[in-house]
């Protein structure tokens, strides 16, 4: 068997590289699963980026137009008149874009496992029998456990915390994300709720399950009254190189993946595209390079993360304070995005006021983000 790009790993990010080389070259995508979907996730993508994307409409679930923000004694809300992110079913998601690759001429082997590489060929397991396929290039968009990284040497000094998510049945805004930040609660991550409907959510947390538990029980939710319950990992930080010869990383296996909210499809989509170009210029040395911008969010991410977890539960507060304001409120509704935090925080920055009353609460943290 030989193609032209061999992708391993056929989640949102192997999928969509797919759509993108199909029917320009060959391509074939091993997935170590019997179907798509699955993995723990609560869907959120910013709507302009789905839409700008040409992510498929089947998958949305629910509108999201708003955000709840709630601290340890404080709250305040974030409004706008249209959607700014979708809540969407990750199986449909995936399936869609593996049906439009399918359909564009993409070879799907389904139940096959990378195992690595050996004389310049892919290893696979495939339903009992094994494989050896050979490729011009090969993408590892395998996840954050990705074994391509390892088969290519790929070192990281990320962070990596446990996910855990249940659907739930309860009373929520059905436009509203609720976002919770107590250092009594969890340490490194905040919590949140985010609607399919009036009934239903998604509500889920990072880091540790202890943390998800209490926030049930604060947020008067029931783990009796769960649909669903799924557990899963994200890696903050840097994993290096995303190239190594002809093999290339790709979304959560190149960690690219917001280390404010651990949001992971639309990064690993817009680097897609980068890879693709590469790929088709026979180029792969220039993927980087055309990733830079996802690169300097990642950067800021990181940063961001950095101040967050040096902060105090009373410096939160004061956090709170200033973006619960209403100055701080109308610049975030009139010039937020959300897939682009570095945009809304230099906005924040921008006003002198803001700047100020930030500087007092944090010197540290203001000079991190600037
Ligand atoms: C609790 C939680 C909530 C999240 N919520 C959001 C959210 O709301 N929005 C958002 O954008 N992101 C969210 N994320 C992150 C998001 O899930 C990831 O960023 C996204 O799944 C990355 O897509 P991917 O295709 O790179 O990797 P994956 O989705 O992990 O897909 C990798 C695929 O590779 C396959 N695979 C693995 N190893 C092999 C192998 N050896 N051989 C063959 N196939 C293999 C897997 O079966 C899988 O199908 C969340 C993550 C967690 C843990």
């Amino acid at each position: 068997m030989r193609y032209d790009v061999l992708i391993i790993g056929g989640g949102p990010a192997g999928n969509y590289l797919a759509n993108l080389l199909a029917g320009e070259m060959r391509v074939g995508v091993v997935e170590r699963k019997g179907s798509f979907g699955g993995k723990a996730c609560t869907g959120i993508i910013g709507a302009k980026n789905y839409k700008r994307l040409g992510l498929p409409e089947e998958a949305i679930l629910n509108e999201l137009r708003g955000a709840l923000f709630y601290s340890r004694i404080q709250s305040f809300e974030i409004s706008r008149k249209s959607a700014q992110a979708y809540i969407v079913d990750r199986k449909t998601l995936e399936r869609k874009l593996a049906e439009k690759a399918l359909e564009k001429g993409a070879d799907y082997y389904l139940q096959a496992t990378f195992q690595g590489f050996k004389n310049g060929r892919a290893i696979v397991q495939h339903v009992g029998e094994r494989l050896e396929i050979e490729a011009d290039f090969y993408v590892g968009a395998d996840g954050v456990n990705s074994t391509v990284a390892k088969a290519i040497g790929a070192r990281t000094d990320a962070e990596f915390l446990s996910g855990y998510e249940i659907e739930v049945m309860g009373e929520f805004r059905k436009d509203f994300v609720e976002v919770w930040v107590s250092k009594d609660l969890n340490e490194r991550f905040f919590m949140w709720v985010a609607p399919l409907n009036e009934r239903i959510a998604r509500v889920g947390t990072l880091e540790s399950l202890r943390s998800f538990r209490e926030f049930l029980r604060v947020r008067m939710l029931k783990p009796t009254s769960a649909l669903e319950f799924k557990s899963g990992s994200v890696g903050l930080g840097w994993r290096k190189p995303w190239v190594k010869g002809n093999v290339a990383l790709l979304g959560d296996a190149a960690l690219q993946i917001k280390p404010t909210t651990a949001g992971g499809i639309v990064f690993g989509a817009f680097c897609a595209h980068a890879l693709a170009n590469a790929i088709l210029e026979g180029k792969l040395g220039e993927y980087e390079k055309l990733c830079k911008g996802i690169k300097k969010q990642i950067s800021f991410g990181l940063k961001f993360r950095k101040a967050f977890l040096g902060m105090s539960q009373d410096d939160i507060e004061r956090v709170f304070e200033v973006l619960g304001s209403r100055e701080a409120i109308e610049v975030i509704e009139s010039q937020a995005e959300f897939d682009d935090h570095l945009k809304t925080a230099r906005a924040i920055l921008k006003r002198p006021k803001l700047l100020a009353r930030l500087i007092k609460i944090s010197p540290s943290i203001v000079r991190y983000l600037v």
